[in-house]
């Protein structure tokens, strides 16, 4: 068993490390080829030398507790780096912080209310009724979501967020050929797409374990967050992607997405919504810099649109609350 602070990190060993390998892997840092569970340690190529890409386990962490060489004790026979969990953590992420990241991501990952049951919650379930008739996503269904997922937090949500937009977890997501067979299984988030009124049209699924989106085939994708916006907001912040826009909801501002880079259907709802000021979020990158410009000149007439200066290579996801509550406005 792991520790954090002396605090026992409650999942396996090997969920810890694969976990790591998995993020490492999403950011494009491919290490750990190949995990070897041994009766007092785990054997891995080392992270440090040969650039990390070691053709034979040589490094080893230890499982067990020993007064001189506490779990979690990473060292190398080949190159003899030898470090703290946390250290290693920081390092293969490209931290210099004597393990600070590493001890965050830690605590992030498994220290938070890992994967509770959240099925004690006040559901209005009067609004589920008579779902399935109208082929809307049954309340059974979103109830079989209802957990927490370390990955919520690692994306900036909050349990006030993950309440209010009924963000789910799902652990076993197949992912279906043309045919029909399964080409996969993953872990997701869940992301309800209701109307207006509340239904769920669909489930939006973004993986936990690698950058991967999803939405069911041939949908009509509507503005993402109708339902679930204050009633008197006079400004609201229309994103690209749904995290985005979850992002600006954790950091007290109302905010739809466009589950892309925006439809007529979907300029249509903007135009009904009943406020007067809409702030552009998109990626400052070229296919967002063009999709604002055709969204503006959409609601041209019905809305004032201005957009946020959003630094270079970023999104509002990778923002901390200052640099948000910063952001430029644009006229
Ligand atoms: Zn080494």
């Amino acid at each position: 068993m792991f520790y954090i602070n002396k605090n026992p990190i409650l999942a396996g060993e090997l969920e810890v490390l694969n976990e790591l390998k998995a993020q490492l892997a999403s950011n494009g840092i491919e290490r750990f080829a190949e995990f070897k569970p041994g009766p007092r340690n785990i054997q891995f190529n080392c992270p440090i030398h040969a650039e990390g890409q070691e053709r034979k386990p040589s490094c080893g962490i230890s499982t067990v507790n020993k007064e001189e060489v506490p779990a979690g004790t990473v060292h190398c026979f080949t190159c003899g780096y030898t470090a703290s969990l946390e250290q290693m953590v920081s390092h293969c992420f490209g931290k210099d912080d004597e393990g600070a990241f590493g001890k965050e991501w830690l605590i992030k990952n498994f220290l938070t209310i890992s994967i509770e049951n959240r099925k004690d919650i006040i559901l209005d379930l009067q609004r589920g009724n008579n779902k399935s008739i109208n082929n809307y996503i049954a309340e059974e269904e979103l109830d079989s979501y209802r957990y927490y997922h370390p990955y919520m937090y690692k994306r900036r949500l909050t349990n006030e967020v993950i309440e209010q937009f009924d963000v789910g977890y799902d652990n076993h997501f197949e992912l279906k050929d043309k045919f029909g067979k399964v080409k996969s299984v993953l872990r997701c988030l869940t992301f309800p797409i209701r109307d207006i009124n509340g239904n769920t049209l669909f489930i939006a699924r973004r993986s936990v374990d690698i950058k991967f989106f999803h939405y069911p085939e041939g949908v009509d994708k509507p503005i993402y967050g109708l339902y679930e916006l204050p009633k008197n907001s006079n400004e609201i912040i229309v994103c690209e992607s749904i995290l985005n826009a979850l992002t600006c909801y954790t950091y007290g501002k109302p905010a739809v997405a466009l589950l892309g880079l925006g439809t007529e259907y979907q300029y249509d709802q903007l135009r009904k919504l009943r406020c007067r000021k809409l702030i552009t979020a998109l990626d400052p990158d070229a296919a967002g810099q063009k999709a604002t410009a055709r969204l503006k000149k959409a609601l041209n007439g019905s809305k004032l649109v201005t957009s946020y200066d959003i630094p270079e290579r970023k999104d509002i996801n990778d923002l901390e609350k200052e640099e948000f509550e910063n952001l430029q406005e644009l006229f």
